[in-house]
């Protein structure tokens, strides 16, 4: 049985193609590379009805996947989250029909887990020994980890005001972790020095192929738990955009095996206004994104000042009919506490953006009464803790509590 359908490389903006069994990074014209499959032999082997006795993780749609052989598969049961429906919440903004698919659940916590899954198994695949990375915290927490399962090393850089809890996962899974003074780019510059001057495999967002492979799951299982219906709207908090491409790539894969049928969802990038760079290229109905100088947000894994990927996000968002939308930070924090109250559910600040996003999209009227609305929470808000500050009392032993106790509102 042929475990994966998949063909070759292919470049979004040149045509240029490649071959899956070498390590490859961008295309030589500086583009990205996607993995395309056989379609063909994909669409006569494989039904929707083979999923139902597979076990709840990303590698049930393995014929989709990169991975050639199995046993390089190096997996912690990531994916196949829960889509949970927010009833109180979606009534308290007028969105009848609010899901919330959440990726608070997997292993390190957030969906970079899906993109470290499959990166790192096809690293191993194709004899990566070596990676090296610039994180905002989240990707270089699951890449190390999964790396350290699979017997990879890697180089670590990451911002020293990153989540502190990432810092401590990637130290502790053995990688080589520097703290920069700076952002993401500035890590960047330096994993790309560091990759020339010691010839390691530079699995930056986007520079090696197979990371939105793995984010791309989170599509498919949207369209399998929705039964195969496309909801109307799907909103993605947006960094490096892959886990966006990712879904879009997923769904259009979907309508060519013929599994789903109709117009794709809406797709929404939500950022912070203290980096959106996509929002303002969207707003200036522009194809690419400018570099957002001095950026800064409490949702660390939205502070991407200049995506590699930003031309195939903006091509979702027009393709679709989607749209982009900035975020204070203060308004997240504020959806974070109504998300928690109303649902039970503690979500990342990325997260909240989405809720608040969905509040303000409806007010404008641009989601409409009845739609089905997905929102990506995309991890734990435990992940956060010095997100939310609290005053509460202290008792001494012995103490008493003096008046009756009722829920704040
Ligand atoms: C990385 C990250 C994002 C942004 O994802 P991209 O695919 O890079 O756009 C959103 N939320 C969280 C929690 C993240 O870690
Ligand atoms: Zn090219």
């Amino acid at each position: 049985m042929t475990y994966s359908y998949v063909s070759h490389l292919y470049c979004p903006k040149c045509e240029a193609v490649y071959d899956t069994k070498q390590q490859h990074q961008l295309c030589t014209c500086g583009s990205p590379l996607l993995v395309d499959y056989d379609w063909d032999k994909l669409k006569a082997a494989w039904k929707p009805e083979d999923l139902l006795k597979r076990e709840p993780s990303l590698w049930r749609y393995h014929e989709l996947l990169p991975v050639e052989n199995e046993t390089n598969v190096v997996s912690q049961g990531e994916g196949m989250t829960p889509l949970i429906k927010m009833p109180t919440l979606g009534q308290d903004m007028d969105v009848v029909n609010l899901y919330m698919k959440d990726e608070g659940l997997v292993p390190t916590g957030t969906f970079k887990a899906r993109g470290a899954a499959v990166g790192i198994s096809k690293a191993k695949e194709v004899g990566v020994k070596e990676f090296a990375m610039p994180t905002n915290g989240n990707a270089g927490a699951a890449w190390a980890l999964y790396g350290a399962k699979a017997g990879i090393r890697s180089t670590i850089v990451m911002p020293k005001d990153a989540p502190k809890i990432t810092r401590n996962e990637v130290a502790l899974s053995g990688a080589n972790l520097y703290l920069v003074n700076g952002l993401i780019s500035d890590a960047g510059k330096i994993v790309g020095q560091a990759v020339k001057d010691f010839g390691l495999y530079d699995v930056s967002t986007l520079k090696e192929p197979y990371r939105i492979e793995g984010k791309k799951t989170m599509g498919l299982e949207i369209a399998e738990q929705m039964n195969w219906k496309m909801p109307d709207v799907i909103l993605y908090p947006t960094g490096g955009g892959v886990g966006l491409i990712g879904i879009y790539k997923a769904l259009n894969e979907l309508k060519k095996l013929g599994w789903v049928e109709g117009d794709l969802p809406r797709l929404v990038a939500v950022q912070a206004t203290g980096c959106a760079p996509i929002v303002k290229a969207w707003q200036e109905g522009k194809h690419e994104s400018e570099f957002w100088a001095n950026s800064s947000t409490q949702a660390f894994g939205i502070n991407v000042p200049k995506a590699l990927g930003d031309f195939l996000v903006l091509d979702a968002i027009y393709k679709t009919q989607g749209c982009a939308i900035a975020i204070d930070d203060q308004t997240m924090l504020d959806e974070q506490e109504k998300v928690a109250r109303l649902e039970g559910s503690f979500v990342c600040p990325e997260g909240a953006a989405v809720f608040a996003a969905i509040r303000q999209l409806q007010k404008e009227g641009w989601i409409k009464n009845g739609e089905t609305v997905v929102a990506l929470n995309t991890g734990a808000g435990i992940k956060y803790p010095d997100t939310v500050s609290i005053d509460v009392p202290t008792l001494e032993i012995g103490d008493s509590i003096k008046k009756e106790p009722a829920a704040k509102n």
